[in-house]
């Protein structure tokens, strides 16, 4: 029997001290007011117990995170056509960059870096006349709640200084990877990064993940097995940015972090979590969210290794 509560209280007491070494991201002016301070861990069981620490109750800017949602999206949609504009190899190089577009003749590496994550979205954007609102009721049928949304604020001030997102855009739309125009879906884009969760939300709307690809509490099938499973593989090889060496190293679980701080992992069968710390490392991820779900593992001596 695990101790959860006794490993959330130990896990937040060492985390104190590297609040304030992170670094808030401030390339989105409305993310840099976000207090480095704030940490939050909410772990969801597949056996229906909710661990939380912290501020886990908090909505925060998902960013990122929200990659695994709309690959997932993606994939019900398209299945494995999805493979033909995307690829799925870790990028070696930053989420944003634009070289790599160019040798690979606009084939992103993987969905997860910004290039990719366009490209889904534009997938997305061609199946439903509402793109947007169908994400928010993807993401509040993942997560059973209803009082998730988009922080407007935060998807206008990214809107406003993406200069390197539309770059990207417009790149793709240029070797043919769009079908819809680049402006419909930067703006599809910066809405699904501003989704406002907390950490319960988050490590909810994780939980068919963690459940082979069904939700839970009623059995619905969101993926197969096979699906959730290539999620939970993209993950674990592309979900950290250029640190997932280290993350699989020191963690031992698929995640999928943001620049809001916020990190999803998946212990398969038993359970989802999430952590959020706004202040990130060298590479993006959270610093204190990293080093907590290391602990994690480490701690309850589970891990998918
Ligand atoms: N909306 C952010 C961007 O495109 C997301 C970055 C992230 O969380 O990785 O720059």
């Amino acid at each position: 029997m695990i101790d959860y509560p006794g490993i959330l209280a130990e896990i937040y007491d060492a985390v104190q001290p590297l609040l304030a070494q992170g670094k808030v991201a401030d390339y989105i002016p409305e993310l840099a007011h976000i207090s480095p301070d704030k940490f939050g861990m909410a772990v969801q069981t597949v056996g229906g117990e909710l661990y939380c620490i912290g501020d886990a109750a908090e909505k925060f800017s998902v960013q990122s995170v929200s990659k695994a949602f709309t690959l997932t999206m993606a994939m019900r949609l398209e299945g494995d056509a999805i493979w033909r504009r995307v690829g799925r190899e870790p990028s070696g190089t930053a989420f944003n960059s634009l070289v790599q577009l160019e040798y690979e003749n606009g084939i992103p590496r993987n969905p997860f870096i910004n290039a990719g994550a366009l490209v889904v979205m534009d997938m997305i954007l061609s199946h439903y006349p509402d793109a947007k609102q169908a994400v928010l009721d993807f993401v509040r049928l993942l997560s059973g709640s209803e009082g998730i949304g988009f922080d407007t604020a935060v998807a206008q001030s990214e809107k406003s200084t993406g200069y390197r997102n539309a770059a990207l855009a417009y790149f793709l739309k240029s070797f043919g990877n769009l079908q819809n125009h680049p402006e419909e879906v930067l703006d599809a884009y910066f809405h699904h990064c501003s989704l406002a969760m907390s950490c319960v939300e988050v490590a909810q709307a994780g939980m068919f993940l963690a459940n082979d690809g069904r939700l839970p509490w009623d059995g619905q099938v969101i993926l197969s097995r096979s699906q959730a499973k290539y999620v939970k593989a993209l993950m674990q090889t592309c979900g950290t940015y250029d640190a997932v060496g280290d993350f699989a190293y020191r963690v031992g679980l698929p995640g999928k972090s943001g620049v809001g701080g916020g990190i999803l992992a998946i212990m398969p069968d038993v359970f989802s979590v999430c952590v959020w710390s706004p202040g990130l490392n060298a590479q993006g991820n959270s610093l204190a969210g990293t080093k907590a779900l290391e602990l994690l593992t480490t701690l309850t001596a589970i891990s998918i290794f």
